[in-house]
């Protein structure tokens, strides 16, 4: 690739908002304690931690942790602590046997009629228990022609009918990559619908720009955007803005949350998750039970737990804000409903 089409890939032209807020997202743990009024607890955080997988916190989602609350649900999602360095034994690197599923740089095939594009290797927050935290993303395409073997691979398989871009985060490309992306996507025929998975509108809601609601409006494919909040405190104020601005432009959002221990693993914690997301307009779609992924043990809920809070909520709340408590069994033609 050219110099000069380095520079077009690379440079957003404009400082958007949302670049802004990423700049000033927080990224030493000491100074995430001071502003919640922890100070006094700096022996909660592990430098080893954040040494392994940084801290990464925008403003935003800081401002809907409750200052004081040392067991925060939000907080404990995003904290570097010593029990990530403790090996457990069962918790691995590649917890999911991604490496296997690579059919072409960047892109997963595992299940049918669907692949799967590391779309960017960033993400705007660092959740501790993230089950790509050791993911090669150095080694996945970055500039727009090293898609080209995937985009090969997609028009070589007619099977697949729906893409799905995920990362790290598809939503840290710039609104300028993201179409340029999805317009080489649209010239694969038989490709129908774009699905993307992002915890931007979560983290970042500023992410949400008209030009990306335009993108998503306007394409060819039918897009489904699925976000990721774990807990209802997460989607309040300007995050519920702006999943309210996706769902009025007619964009079908659905949510998927992780099961995690001191977090959501109580039947209070997710029938106020449902209740706030269909208030919104956004459909609960997945409760996965957690990867076992090297340095998340600490968040592991046992799977009869799951099991019977899921019975429980069922008793709470309509049916349609039930989401399916699934397992990712590597093998498995599709993701497992362990209910
Ligand atoms: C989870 C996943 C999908 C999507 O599965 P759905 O059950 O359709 O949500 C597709 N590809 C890969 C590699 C996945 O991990
Ligand atoms: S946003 Fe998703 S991919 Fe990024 S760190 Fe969190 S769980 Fe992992």
């Amino acid at each position: 690739m050219s110099a000069s089409g380095l520079g077009l890939w690379q440079v957003s032209g404009v400082q958007t908002d949302w670049h802004r807020s990423l700049a000033q997202a927080i990224r030493d743990p000491a100074e995430l304690l001071r502003r919640l009024e922890l100070g006094h607890m700096a022996d909660r955080y592990s430098n080893g931690a954040a040494s392994e997988f940084a801290l990464l916190v925008p403003r935003s989602f800081l401002a809907r942790m409750q200052i004081g609350d040392a067991s925060d649900p939000l907080l404990r999602q995003v904290l570097p602590v010593d029990d990530e360095l403790q090996p457990v034994s069962g918790f691995v690197v590649d917890a999911v046997s991604d490496a296997s599923f690579r059919t072409a740089p960047g892109l997963l095939h595992k299940y049918s009629g669907r692949a799967l594009m590391i779309a960017a290797g960033s993400c705007a927050v660092n959740c501790r228990y993230c089950f790509r935290r050791h993911y090669p993303y150095g080694d996945e395409p970055r500039r727009l022609d090293d898609w080209e073997p995937a985009l090969a691979q997609l028009r070589a398989d007619s099977s697949i009918s729906e893409l799905l871009l995920s990362g790290g985060d598809p939503l840290m490309l710039t609104d300028l990559r993201l179409s340029q992306l999805v317009d080489r996507v649209e010239d694969v025929p038989h490709l129908k619908r774009l699905r993307i998975h992002t915890r931007l509108p979560i983290v970042l809601p500023d992410r949400v720009t008209d030009e990306l609601l335009r993108i998503l409006k306007e394409s060819r494919l039918t897009p489904v955007v699925v976000v990721h909040a774990n807990h209802s405190n997460e989607v309040v104020a300007d995050c519920a803005d702006a999943l309210r601005r996706l769902v009025r432009a007619g964009i079908t959002v659905l949510n998927q949350s992780v099961l995690l221990r001191k977090v959501n693993d109580s039947v209070d914690a997710l029938a106020g998750l449902s209740e706030s997301l269909i208030n919104l307009g956004v459909i609960p779609y997945y409760l996965h039970q957690l990867d076992r992924v090297a340095g998340a043990a600490h968040f592991e809920v046992d799977p009869a737990v799951g099991r019977r809070l899921i019975r429980e909520l069922r008793a709470r709340v309509p049916g349609y804000a039930v989401p399916r408590y699934v397992q990712e069994i590597a093998g498995e033609a599709h993701k497992t409903v362990i209910e």
